[in-house]
């Protein structure tokens, strides 16, 4: 499996993702998260991140295509595929990645582009609650942990991510309509768009699932 999972924020993209990792094998491969990841580590990469995150925008492109051609030259890449979440969010971004994939000689199975309304992304951002440990996604009150606080999968602290607050959510959905809506049309063109409307979790799923033929 080697599909592109694209949408606003707060959609389910990272949710969805970990369902098709864990029903299916591919690796999900999340470039926020790996941002997050070296911004705990704080490395040169993960300082230099923070700031852009932190305010809801864009990591540079250059920085950005040269981690995630790192991540995904690995044998086990290869071995097992990918789920690409949050990456590309550009069309430069996307060209990039179909130059890379041109290399390596790639094809994309598909690209899934999630729908839903600013309102209600709006509405889960805010009540989004994030494993500091393992990234795990949980909502306050459409997907609470079993224990407040308390991540089930790994038993980490669950905390609000700092771009989740409201000021930062409404300039994240200000980047996706004006940088990142043109990647669907760019994918578009290549005939290889499936458009999914996201409502719940296991009914998007299942949309997925039947978009992709498994
Ligand atoms: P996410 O976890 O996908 O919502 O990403 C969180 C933040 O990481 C974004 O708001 C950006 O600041 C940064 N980021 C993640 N992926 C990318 C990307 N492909 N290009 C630029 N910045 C990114």
């Amino acid at each position: 499996m080697r599909i592109l999972l694209v949408g606003p924020p707060g959609v389910g993209k990272g949710t969805q993702a970990a369902l098709l990792q864990q029903r299916h094998g591919a690796l999900h491969i999340s470039s926020g998260e790996i941002f997050r990841t070296e911004m705990k580590a704080e490395t040169e990469l993960g300082k230099l991140a923070k700031s852009y995150m932190e305010r809801g925008e864009l990591v540079p492109d250059e920085v950005t295509i040269r981690m995630m051609a790192t991540r995904l030259d690995t044998p086990e890449v290869r071995e097992k595929g990918f789920i690409l979440d949050g990456f590309p969010r550009t069309v430069a971004q996307a060209q990039a990645l179909d130059e890379w994939f041109g290399q390596k000689g790639v094809a994309l199975d598909a690209v899934i582009a999630l729908e839903a309304g600013d309102d209600e992304v709006v509405r889960r951002l805010s009540g989004r609650l994030t494993c500091r440990q393992c990234g795990a996604i949980y909502h306050r009150d459409n997907h609470p942990p079993q224990v407040p606080g308390v991540c089930d999968a790994c038993g980490g602290e669950l905390y609000v991510r700092k771009d989740d607050r409201e000021e930062t959510i409404r300039e994240r959905l200000r980047v996706y309509h004006e940088t990142t809506k043109p990647v669907i049309g760019y994918y578009e063109q290549q005939g290889i768009v499936r458009r999914i409307e996201a409502l719940e979790v296991e009914s998007t799923y299942a949309k997925i699932k039947a978009a992709l033929g498994l």
